[in-house]
């Protein structure tokens, strides 16, 4: 069946969907990052980055939902495997390997700087050529650049206590 959705797209539709996958790949790597993160990340005002860690990976999960939904109206099939996400991915990922604070934010800022590079980019491919994909990449960048200033001002907070008085 041919699709009116995808015939109003006016660019290499499968080109968009391998784009709009490797995106895919990259919001299930930040979700685990952040979901493990929150797990295993130790120093000063711990609760509160837990909190913002967990917050953060449910709405990484929400962007892979938008992501995987518009795949599907395009004709595509969203990555099927696990495997596949390290092989797209767009933004790699780090494994919070040192589990102090300062260190799982920086690595996560990382991760949203890269996640605004990604979809700035997206939001230049289809900004003529797809308004419905184009209005979702909208949704998933303001989230990112919020976390990006989330994550800095914890960051900052947490630098502040730490030479209170020096
Ligand atoms: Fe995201
Ligand atoms: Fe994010
Ligand atoms: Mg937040």
């Amino acid at each position: 069946m041919a699709q009116f959705g995808r015939q109003i797209v006016k660019m290499d539709v499968d080109e968009l969907i391998n784009l709009l996958n490797k995106a895919l790949a990259d919001e299930w790597l930040a979700y685990y990052q952040y979901w493990i993160g929150a797990k295993v990340v130790k120093g000063p005002m711990k609760d509160a980055v837990i909190s913002e860690l967990n917050l953060h990976a449910t709405e990484e999960l929400a962007h892979a939902q938008l992501l995987a939904t518009r795949i599907i109206q395009l004709g595509g099939t969203p990555v099927l495997s696990p495997e596949e996400w390290m092989k797209i991915t767009n933004c790699g990922y780090d494994a919070p390997v040192n589990p102090y604070v300062e260190e799982v934010l920086n690595q996560n800022i990382k991760g949203e700087q890269c996640a605004i590079k990604t979809y700035n980019n997206l939001l230049d491919i289809t900004r003529e050529k797809d308004p419905v994909t184009y209005n979702i990449i909208l949704q998933i960048i303001s989230d990112e650049v919020e976390h990006e200033e989330d994550l800095s001002s914890l960051k900052e907070d947490i630098e502040l206590m730490l030479t209170r008085g020096k």
